[in-house]
């Protein structure tokens, strides 16, 4: 809404300009005025809309042509002043003044006009069948009123409607030839609606009518104000209310009917609350409320945020079958100006057998673009109402900043929930079957992607010592000379190569050497594609030999060419590094025996799921030391390690004894 409202009054000499505002400051009528009132200013608080009001007159014996010009493209809304008796100064309204403000102002953003007919006193009949006609044919004409300064006749009424045009234009809301609601006004009240039809079954029901009430206008409903609306919408409409509810006919009907009656400041204060601006547009302050991001921190969303956005699934999964199909994803996102998601959403995020996005799938897309493009996240939480139906500020109190990375390093902890790893490997290393095998996909359901639906972003969750955690991959293109600060910043990397392609480990070797071999980022070597022939690799050591010479974990094998969807361990173990990239948690084998493997598979087994949080910390507090007095190479690690597994065996015992 505008700060403030500059109201202009223009009309022939003698019709009463001055006095009206004289009138309006002092309440009674002047018998002499000048011939131009000072430019005067009504303060914010004592202004029914209480936006601080200028009130400029104009005399042409007075004021040149140009300073008139210079008024007009200054004012917010012009008062054309004509004198009921005096049928010239009513001719002069179209023959002179509407078509000389017209040219001083853009057809798009006219100004609006009111016709104020002066002397009221002077007449017994009213001026608006004159009037009437023109009204019609001007659609910059917001309304007319008649008018005494001498009887101090709505005269405050007069500089009301003033302000109202201007903080409260018709313009954008309704269409006097039509007399309907512009189309849109209907497209945003319609999102307002299904924005507020908290269950979606295109009802507001008592409840949510008295939400929508509380949130756009402060006050609850009364019960009988709610029956009251309600039987209005009835008597208009066959099926404005249906199940003792509001349909979206009735409530669009409602909102028409507040606007013919005049009360259109009702609708725009609806529209306001949920973001709009005068063109009916969500502003940017609405939509991408400011948001500060140090460097080194990502972006999460935060427990609230998560509810909100499981309520906002829930009331789409009309079948309750914990999917979208495409049919309640496109009913989801009726209230986004454009569809968000693309087919490649389905090929970065887990998918039920239809390919249809599930419940998981959908937050961790959501997890995705708030970690990738915070701003995307705001803009599209706006969209959904987020702040209004959360009752919050503005939608970055769904964001959590987390902190500084250089902290987390330092403190060796982090509270973060979301961890990138890039991958990066040679053409047809095998990466993006390495990204899809997280989703759960096997190579033959891999080979059914069409190449324009690809992605090179995979997200999903694994458990880390039973904490939920995102794990976000991201295949980075093989282009050496390339790589941007971008490609390579993450919390754990993994250099794929093809185990049965003797050139593909050269790749590998030399990102490392280039990029990592001093970078404080945990490193990986995927040898992929491990259901084929390994042959001998093209380069002067050995990938083995190259990870012990490095002090790298041994190449891991990995397959996505199973029967059924392919193992998840790789990832849990990647996410572990992510989270403890100084701990030496690091064994990297598949042995199921050494120290991690087998802590690993325990702490996550149904039968220790209540004591393993305690246990974990225990466990990880001792690794950690540890192994950070020792600065020694992995070999060596592990045999610390497989010391702290005795004793987590014997407290393990314990913890299972007590619980039975
Ligand atoms: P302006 O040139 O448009 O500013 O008009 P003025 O305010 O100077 O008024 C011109 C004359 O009309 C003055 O003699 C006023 O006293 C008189 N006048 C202004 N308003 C009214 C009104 O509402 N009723 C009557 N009867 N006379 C008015
Ligand atoms: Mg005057």
């Amino acid at each position: 809404m505008r700060k403030d409202v500059r109201i202009l009054l223009v009309g022939e000499p003698k019709v009463g300009k001055t006095s009206l505002i004289m009138s309006l400051v002092s309440e009674e009528f002047p018998d002499e005025v000048p011939l131009r009132a000072e430019e005067i200013t009504i303060p914010a608080d004592v202004t029914p809309e209480r936006v601080p009001t200028h009130i400029v007159d104009y005399s042409e014996a007075e004021q040149s042509d140009e300073q008139l010009y210079q008024e007009i493209s200054k004012a917010n809304v012009i008062c054309i002043v004509y004198s009921v008796n005096n049928k010239k100064s009513i001719e002069k309204v179209t023959s002179h003044w509407i078509p000389l403000i017209n040219e001083r102002t853009d057809k798009d953003s006219r100004v609006p006009l009111i016709l104020v007919g002066n002397k009221s006193d002077l007449v017994e009949h009213s001026s608006m069948e004159t009037i009437l006609p023109i009204m019609n044919q001007y659609s910059e004409i917001e309304t007319c009123v008649e008018c005494s300064a001498k009887n101090l006749k709505n005269i405050s009424e007069l500089f009301y409607y003033a302000q109202k045009a201007v903080l409260h234009p018709t313009g954008p809301l309704y269409s006097p030839e039509e007399k309907e609601m512009k189309s849109s006004c209907v497209k945003a009240l319609t999102r307002i609606f299904k924005i507020s039809d908290l269950d979606n079954d295109g009802i507001l029901n008592d409840s949510e009518l008295n939400f929508f009430q509380r949130t756009c206008f402060n006050i609850p409903l009364a019960l009988q104000a709610l029956e009251d609306v309600k039987n209005v919408v009835r008597k208009n409409l066959l099926d404005g209310v249906k199940d003792n509810g509001l349909t979206l006919k009735g409530f669009l009907f409602l909102h028409t009917l507040f606007i013919q009656r005049g009360r259109h400041e009702t609708t725009w204060t609806v529209l306001r609350r949920f973001g709009y601006d005068d063109d009916l547009e969500l502003t940017q302050e609405y939509l991408f409320p400011l948001l500060k991001i140090p460097p080194d921190c990502t972006t999460e969303l935060n427990h609230n945020a998560y509810l909100f956005l499981q309520s906002v699934f829930d009331k789409h999964d009309k079948d309750r079958d914990c999917a979208l199909s495409p049919d309640e994803l496109k009913d989801l996102f009726k209230v986004f100006p454009y569809m968000p998601w693309g087919p490649d959403v389905n090929n970065t995020v887990c998918t039920n057998e239809q390919g249809w996005i599930t419940y998981q799938g959908y937050l961790s897309q959501w997890t995705l673009t708030t970690y990738l493009d915070v701003q995307r996240c705001l803009e599209y939480l706006g969209y959904l109402g987020y702040s209004i139906i959360q009752e919050q500020e503005s939608q970055a109190a769904a964001i959590t900043v987390t902190r500084s990375k250089r902290i987390d390093l330092q403190k060796k902890q982090t509270q973060r929930s979301v961890f990138r790893c890039n991958v990066l490997g040679a053409r047809d290393s095998g990466k993006s079957g390495f990204l899809q095998a997280f989703l759960g996909r096997n190579l033959a359901r891999q080979n059914r992607i069409r190449d324009e639906h690809k992605s090179y972003y995979a997200i999903s969750t694994t458990y880390v010592y039973g904490q939920e955690k995102y794990l976000l991959l991201h295949e980075v293109l093989p282009d050496f000379e390339f790589l941007s600060e971008a490609d390579l910043a993450c919390d754990v990397v993994c250099l794929v190569y093809d185990i049965s392609n003797p050139h593909s480990f050269e790749y590998c070797a030399k990102v490392y050497k280039k990029h990592f071999i001093d970078s404080k980022t945990p490193c990986v070597i995927i040898g992929a594609k491990s259901d084929l022939h390994e042959t001998r690799q093209y380069y002067s050591t050995s990938p083995l030999d190259f990870c012990r010479k490095h002090k790298l974990h041994p190449p891991q094998l990995f397959t996505c060419n199973t029967a059924d969807a392919p193992s998840k361990d790789i990832y849990t173990k990647l996410t572990t590094m992510a989270m403890y990239p100084h701990s030496k948690l690091r064994c990297m084998c598949t042995c199921n025996r050494c120290t991690f493997c087998i802590c690993h598979n325990l702490l996550n087994s149904e039968l220790v799921r209540s004591v393993k949080a305690k246990l974990y910390s225990a466990v990880l507090t001792r690794h950690m030391t540890q192994a950070d007095l020792k600065n020694s190479t992995f070999w060596l690690r592990a045999s610390v390690g497989a010391t702290v597994f005795a004793v987590l065996g014997f407290a393990m015992y314990k913890a299972l004894l007590k619980q039975r």
